[in-house]
């Protein structure tokens, strides 16, 4: 049965509960929209998704197909159960955020990740003093030998979805990266939304 079918609007964020076995379809409607995303326990007020540990635990800077997050508990949170489009999602860079887009420039507010981030959270009653690391899924950063790195738009195309199933009782938290700036959203530099689909089983979550 499905549970929740929606749309994240562009460059905002959304929170959603997830009970263990829970599926998540998180599909890229245009292709070009990065999707910053987080977990937080329901049981453990301090237990969140950390990249360090996912990094440890996959042994591996990007999350692919099969890998899981886990929290800085370094318990399992959420399988990436399926990848339509097989990418390697990045785990390095830090979510956007106010001084980020000071810095490119913008003159007065720009919404950034981390501010949704924190809006999400106030919407479901929770809230964190500080922004952990995000999964960048979509988010396309080849890492080079001598460990640089670059920022392309995404390999993505219109369609494409990852399948991530909660491991324990959790809140996902989503965010439509607002980066209008970079090319990191897209050539045409343009926010987009996404849609989201949770249901009980993964096949039930695609349609
Ligand atoms: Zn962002």
């Amino acid at each position: 049965m499905t549970v929740i079918s929606e749309m994240v609007p562009a460059s905002h964020g959304r929170a959603y509960r997830m009970q263990a076995g829970q599926v998540a379809v998180i599909a890229n409607l245009h292709g070009n929209q990065v999707v910053d995303a987080w977990a937080l326990s329901e049981t453990d007020p301090l237990e969140f998704s950390s990249m360090d540990h996912t990094r440890s635990v996959n042994s591996s800077i990007y999350l692919e197909k099969g890998m899981k997050v886990v929290s800085n508990r370094r318990r399992p949170m959420m399988t990436l159960l399926d990848d339509s489009a097989l990418l390697c999602h990045d785990t390095l860079l830090c979510p956007c955020n106010a001084e980020i887009y000071e810095q490119l420039g913008c003159d007065g507010y720009h919404r950034s990740c981390s501010d949704n981030f924190h809006e999400a959270l106030a919407a479901k009653e929770r809230q964190l003093p500080f922004t952990p690391a995000s999964l960048n899924l979509f988010m396309n950063v080849p890492v080079h030998a001598d460990g640089s790195l670059e920022r392309h738009a995404p390999a993505s195309k219109a369609g494409d979805y990852v399948a991530l199933r909660a491991e324990m009782d959790l809140l996902l938290v989503l965010s439509a990266c607002p980066q209008d700036i970079t090319v990191i959203n897209g050539d045409d530099r343009t926010p987009r939304n996404i849609a989201i689909r949770i249901a009980g089983e993964y096949p039930e979550a695609l349609q």
